[in-house]
């Protein structure tokens, strides 16, 4: 059972599956990487390339909900989850790519977007990726997510609506300010005036991008290096592997009237050496984020960081996981 119900409170519109956590992996699954060279799923690709989701909470064929009550409001969980594998390397986080194979993975994000977009039941397409067991990721091989679902989010809405009168990315790049992380002819990383992540970083397309769809080839190759450079450079504040969220935020889909500045936040957990950023009472429960540095240091700290490693690919093999990791994972074994 897939559905999606409205919070009566929030207006928040929530995925629920029960069957997704239920359904076991199979045999073949538990025994071998699906998204590594030879796997079943991986016949006939080459990377980067696009799967469905095997576990998906969004699916193309759920049928109309029959609901009488006219209070809980629900909707049948109709869209697409996909995943994106955008290299054969067990190990290769999106730094370890050649800025050549991370182009090509830009260009296939924009083709999902672009495709996923079409289907007149989509209303937003998230692209999104999570790394390191510390993050919750189930299988290891690096890869990203799409989930094409049929509401626009509270964060793009939000984010749609401080731009109605003026877009407020570039009202942000037309600045002169301290957080600037790199940059170059076609596009800027910074860590945001307001972070809720320690070493937050956003890049951002310097022309008004709306969205992937709008981005040239060029424009791709530049935000994918960035992405990469950005990434690589986390690795490097602890020497620690960095467990991170990365969401593409644009307009939700390609022909949606009101448009937002396509930008890519990466939300990176660790706030010092093994120590996890770790969202608690005010941030859970009340959305009060609590930033415990002067974001303009740690913009600094990471710039210099950046100014070292300029080109992609920044290996990450062999610089080691977190401990916050090792101790999470004994956590789990002896309780
Ligand atoms: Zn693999
Ligand atoms: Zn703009
Ligand atoms: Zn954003």
């Amino acid at each position: 059972m897939r559905e999606i119900r409205l919070d009566p409170l929030r207006k928040e519109w929530i995925l629920i599956s029960s069957d997704r956590g239920s359904r076991p992996m199979t045999v073949a699954e538990k025994k071998a990487c699906p998204f590594c060279r030879g796997a079943p799923e991986t016949t006939g690709k080459s990377a980067p390339y696009w799967l469905p989701n095997a576990f998906p909470m969004l699916s193309p064929y759920e049928k109309k909900i029959h609901d009488e009550n006219t209070y809980f409001k629900k909707i049948p969980a109709k869209g697409y989850s996909e995943v994106i594998v955008e290299s054969f390397d067990h190990q290769a986080d999106l730094c370890d790519l050649t800025a050549q194979q991370l182009k090509e993975a830009m260009l296939l994000y924009k083709d999902r977007y672009v495709e996923l977009s079409k289907q007149s039941f989509v209303k937003a397409v998230l692209i999104f990726r999570n790394l390191g067991k510390l993050i919750g990721v189930s299988i290891e091989h690096p890869h990203s997510q799409i989930y094409a679902v049929p509401y626009i989010p509270t964060v793009i809405r939000e984010e749609i609506n401080s731009s109605k009168k003026a877009c407020q990315i570039c009202a942000t790049l037309s600045k002169n300010d301290d957080r600037t992380l790199f940059e170059d002819d076609l596009i800027r990383a910074i860590l945001p005036f307001s972070p809720r992540w320690p070493y937050e970083g956003h890049i951002i397309p310097k022309r008004h991008l709306t969205s992937l769809a709008d981005a040239s080839d060029d424009e791709l190759a530049h935000l994918g290096k960035a992405i990469g450079r950005l990434i690589g450079c986390y690795n490097h504040i602890f020497e620690e592997k960095m467990p991170y969220i990365l969401a593409f935020h644009q307009t939700p889909t390609a022909n949606y009237k009101e448009k937002i500045h396509l930008h890519v936040e990466i939300y990176p957990a660790l706030r010092a050496a093994d120590k996890m950023k770790h969202w608690s009472g005010a941030e859970v429960g009340f959305g009060v984020y609590t930033y415990d540095f002067l974001p303009e240091d740690k913009a600094e700290q990471l710039a210099d960081i950046c100014k070292k490693y300029k080109d992609v690919p920044i290996p990450s093999k062999g610089i080691p996981e977190p401990v916050a990791l090792r101790c999470a994972l004994r956590g789990i074994i002896f309780s």
